[in-house]
C-alpha cells in the first residue's frame, strides 16, 4: 500500500515538473499579407506581417521584423481575415434525398450515433475548409456525437472547427417529435435526440447530464409543444447553466416562446418565425443573440416558398434596423446535391444581402459576433498577439463583395496550415494519440 502510494507521489512529481517547464520555443510562421481585414472597425489594413509560433500569434503589424529563419508565407496578394463562425449547425446530422427523402425522422432511425460522428468528422473538415473555424453545434447529434466530435479535434486526432457543442436539446414530453404511443412507449424514439423534462427537477437533471456527457452550451426547445416552458421554467435552465459558467440558447418558433425566452433573459435565440418588431425591439435592449437561421432560397431540393423567404428577409432586416445582435446560423443540417456543408452555409450570404445588410456588418456577424456568442473572444477569433492562430485568406475584398468569402483560398486553425493555394493540406492534424491532452472533456 504504501509502495503504491510513493509511486503515485513520485508520478504526481514528474508531471508537476514537466507541467512546470516551458514549452521549447516552436518555428516561427511569418504570413505577409497583402491586405488585412479588421472587422471591428470595418477596415482593410494594407502589408502586414502576421507572426505566429506554435499555435498563437505572437505579433501582428506592419513594422513586424520577420526573424531569421522564418517559415514566410505569401498572402501579399490576398485578403487575410480572421476565421468564420457557424453559431447554428449540426454536424452529426445531414439528412438527404436519399435514402430518406429528406425526411430527418428517417435519419435518425437509420443511422447509428458512430455513423453519424464520423459524418461529424467529414462535415467539421468541410466548414473548415471554407472558412469556418468556429461552429456552435447545437443538438440533433443522436448520444453525444458533438461531443465525440469536438473532443477528437481539441485532442488533435482530425482537423476541425472549435466546436461549441450543447449536447441533447432538452425539452418537454416529446422535443420536436410527434411519436405514436408505441413508438414513444416501446421504442423510446425520442431519445436520444431529445431529453425530456417536463418537471423542475427533471429540468436540472437533464442540464446535469448535458454537462456531464461534454456539453458546451445548453440548448431547450422553448416551444416544440403547446405545452413549452414558462419564463420560470426557462430561469431555471438558466440558473442550472450558470453554475457552471453555460449560457442557454432556445429554439423559439412562436411569439409567445419568444416573449417567454426573452422574458427570462436567455443568452441566444435560434430561428425567427417567433420574432416580430415587437421581440427585436426587447432583444436589443436586453443583448439577445439573434441566431436566425436565415435560409435563402437557392438550395437545390430544399425549395423555399417565395412568402417564406419574403418574411425571412423582412425579419433579418427588422433585426437589423432594431439594433439585435445579430450571428450568422445556418442550420444547415441536410445535403445539398454539388455542395459541401462549408458551400451550403455560405450560401446563406444571400438573405443577408437581400435583406440590405452592409457587407462590413455581415462580416462582423460571422466573426466577432460569432466569437461573443460562443464566449470565445478573450482566446481565440481576432488576429490579435496572445489570441490562437485561426485565419482564412480569401482573393479580393470582401469588405466591397462579400461573396468574396466563397472563395476561400488559405485556411490555418491553431497555428497549422490546413489549406493553401485553395488544396486541402491537413497531414499536419492527424496524430495517433491525444497531443493536446487527453483529459479534454
Ligand atoms: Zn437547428
Amino acid at each position: 500500500m504504501r509502495r503504491l502510494a510513493l509511486s503515485f507521489l513520485v508520478c504526481v512529481c514528474i508531471g508537476v515538473t514537466l507541467a512546470g517547464q516551458a514549452p521549447a520555443p516552436g518555428p516561427v510562421t511569418a504570413i505577409r499579407a497583402g491586405r488585412l481585414l479588421d472587422p471591428e472597425g470595418g477596415r482593410i489594413l494594407t502589408n502586414q506581417v502576421i507572426l505566429v509560433q506554435g499555435p498563437r500569434i505572437t505579433d501582428v503589424g506592419p513594422n513586424v521584423t520577420v526573424p531569421a529563419g522564418a517559415q514566410v508565407i505569401d498572402l501579399s496578394r490576398m485578403t487575410v481575415l480572421p476565421g468564420l463562425v457557424d453559431a447554428h449547425n449540426h454536424l452529426a446530422l445531414t439528412y438527404k434525398p436519399e435514402p430518406e427523402s429528406n425526411i430527418y425522422y428517417f435519419t435518425y432511425v437509420q443511422e447509428s450515433t458512430a455513423l453519424r460522428a464520423i459524418q461529424a468528422a467529414s462535415n467539421g473538415i468541410q466548414m473548415l475548409a471554407s472558412g469556418f473555424t468556429i461552429v456552435r453545434d447545437m443538438g440533433n447529434n443522436a448520444n453525444y456525437a458533438d461531443t465525440a466530435l469536438r473532443q477528437a479535434i481539441e485532442q488533435g486526432w482530425i482537423p476541425g472547427p472549435t466546436i461549441i457543442n450543447s449536447g441533447i436539446i432538452i425539452g418537454g414530453l416529446g422535443g420536436q417529435f410527434f411519436p405514436t404511443p408505441e413508438m414513444y412507449t416501446d421504442h423510446n424514439i425520442v431519445y436520444p435526440e431529445y431529453l425530456d423534462a417536463d418537471t423542475p427537477d427533471e429540468i436540472v437533471k437533464a442540464v446535469r447530464k448535458n454537462v456531464l456527457f461534454g456539453a458546451r452550451v445548453i440548448k431547450i426547445c422553448v416551444d416544440c409543444k403547446p405545452y413549452g416552458y414558462t419564463a420560470d421554467e426557462i430561469r431555471l435552465v438558466i440558473r442550472e447553466a450558470a453554475k457552471v459558467r453555460m449560457k442557454v440558447e432556445g429554439h423559439v418558433q412562436t411569439l409567445e416562446g419568444a416573449r417567454n425566452a426573452i422574458e427570462a433573459g436567455i443568452w441566444s435565440i435560434a430561428h425567427s418565425t417567433g420574432l416580430n418588431d415587437e421581440m427585436h425591439k426587447m432583444m436589443a435592449q436586453k443583448g439577445i443573440w439573434r441566431a436566425g437561421t436565415d435560409t435563402p432560397d437557392t438550395l437545390a431540393g430544399h425549395p423555399v416558398s417565395p412568402q417564406g423567404y419574403q418574411r425571412t428577409v423582412a425579419s433579418l432586416k427588422n433585426a437589423y434596423d432594431n439594433k439585435v445582435p445579430l450571428t450568422f446560423s445556418t442550420d444547415a443540417d441536410y445535403y445539398v446535391a454539388g455542395k459541401t456543408r462549408g458551400e451550403v452555409c455560405l450560401e446563406f450570404l444571400k438573405t443577408w444581402k437581400d435583406a440590405g445588410i452592409p457587407n462590413a456588418d455581415i462580416l462582423r456577424a460571422m466573426t466577432i459576433n460569432g466569437y461573443k456568442v460562443s464566449e470565445i473572444e478573450k482566446t481565440r477569433g481576432p488576429i490579435r498577439a496572445g489570441l490562437f492562430a485561426d485565419l482564412i485568406a480569401v482573393p479580393g475584398d470582401p469588405l466591397t463583395d462579400i461573396e468574396a468569402l466563397k472563395n476561400v483560398q488559405f485556411v490555418m486553425k491553431d497555428g497549422l496550415v490546413f489549406k493553401k493555394d485553395g488544396v486541402m493540406t491537413p497531414a499536419a492534424f492527424f496524430h495517433g494519440g491525444p497531443v493536446n491532452g487527453w483529459r479534454i472533456r
